[in-house]
């Protein structure tokens, strides 16, 4: 039996909803392993359905384990199909569903009211099973290769540009699908935008370079971000990136089931702070991966969440100085019974290339 939707009907049954319909592609993927662009996740008390169009039924039937596949068609439409079902309190993406559907769903059900599913399948996800985590692992150690490989690229003269490609290109040729994000390179000044995306930025001597970048593999991703140094690094260069190593270093000491996420920001931020960089840490210390690059729980001055075995994760601080640089490292990290274990293995000292 499908234990993620054993999981997803016990919480139905915990907040009194008979069924639900799910059709966010990564919530779909979940409960059903379909991986197409179109079909509907509908679970109800008796049985599991999986409502698709001609163009998937073939691939939905092989891929959908316990769920029984329906088509909708011109003639017997998506809500036709719902109607018949019986159901009473169907759950829905909330977070997901546009107004128009919202609105749709609300005029052709007949006797059946909409219910926010809230954050009911983001809570599920979380917590990540075994066979989840050796996919986590494989994009993180494809993501660890590139960047052994892109020390090698790296010199005065190139593109940040053609660094991405290089990134990218390698990891799609060792197996990934996509990347996880538009890989962000950002050399020199620019390193001091958190979210600097590659640009035609000519990469010179001197220059920090942030490489945070990740890839797709089997449909989980993979996050990590790298600072290294073209040429010889400054005296305040080696300073901040100490500082950032050491938040980061500190914080994956502290991380074990049972702190929040706010309480694991607090380590790193604390040690930022204590050095005067506290200003230039704009961002929260972490983010659940999974299926998503960033999902729950989030390890922010705001999270909430606790902490538990099997969740994966990032440790990623950073210090921005503006007109100067920027600093992050970032490692991916699992959860475990009584810390964490690092999936993310490239080392953290500071490179000088
Ligand atoms: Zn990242
Ligand atoms: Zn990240």
């Amino acid at each position: 039996m499908n234990n993620k939707v054993e999981r997803f009907k016990k919480s139905l049954n915990e907040n009194n909803l008979d069924s639900a319909i799910v059709f966010k592609p990564e919530n779909r993927r979940y409960l059903s392993g379909f991986t197409g662009t179109s079909g509907y996740v509908v679970i109800t008390e008796e049985k599991n359905f999986f409502i698709t169009d001609f163009r998937y039924v073939n691939q939905a039937s092989k891929q959908c384990e316990g769920f029984e596949i329906l088509k909708h068609t011109n003639d017997r439409t998506l809500y036709d199909i719902l109607n018949e079902l019986g159901l009473k309190n169907l759950g829905f993406e909330d977070a997901f569903v546009t107004v128009s559907q919202y609105n749709d769903f609300n005029d052709k059900l007949m006797g059946i009211s909409l219910k926010p599913l809230r954050d009911t399948l983001d809570k599920l996800r979380m917590i990540k099973d075994q066979d989840e985590i050796e996919e986590i692992k494989k994009a993180a150690q494809i993501a660890d290769e590139a960047f052994e490989y892109i020390c090698e690229v790296i010199k005065p003269g190139i593109t940040e540009w053609e660094v991405a490609l290089e990134i990218e290109n390698f990891m799609k040729k060792k197996g990934a699908t996509g990347t996880s994000f538009d890989s962000i390179v950002a050399s020199g000044i620019r390193s001091s935008m958190p979210h600097g995306v590659a640009s035609h930025k000519v990469i010179e001597n001197g220059d920090f370079v942030t490489l945070d970048f990740g890839c797709i593999y089997n449909g989980y991703c993979s996050d990590m971000t790298r600072t290294v140094v073209v040429g010889k690094a400054s005296e305040k260069q080696k300073e901040i990136y100490n500082v950032v190593l050491e938040a980061q270093e500190t914080a994956l000491e502290a991380i074990k089931p049972g702190i929040t996420g706010y309480e694991a920001d607090k380590v790193a931020r604390g040690i930022i702070e204590a050095k005067g960089f506290g200003e230039y840490f704009g961002h929260g210390l972490g983010h659940g991966v999974g299926l998503e690059v960033h999902e729950s729980p989030r390890l922010s001055p705001l999270g909430k969440d606790i902490l538990k075995a099997n969740m994966v994760v990032t440790d990623e601080p950073g210090i921005y100085l503006p007109d100067f640089g920027g600093v992050r490292i970032e490692d991916l990290i699992v959860v475990t019974e009584n810390g964490c274990e690092r999936l993310s293995k490239s080392p953290k000292h500071l490179i000088e290339l």
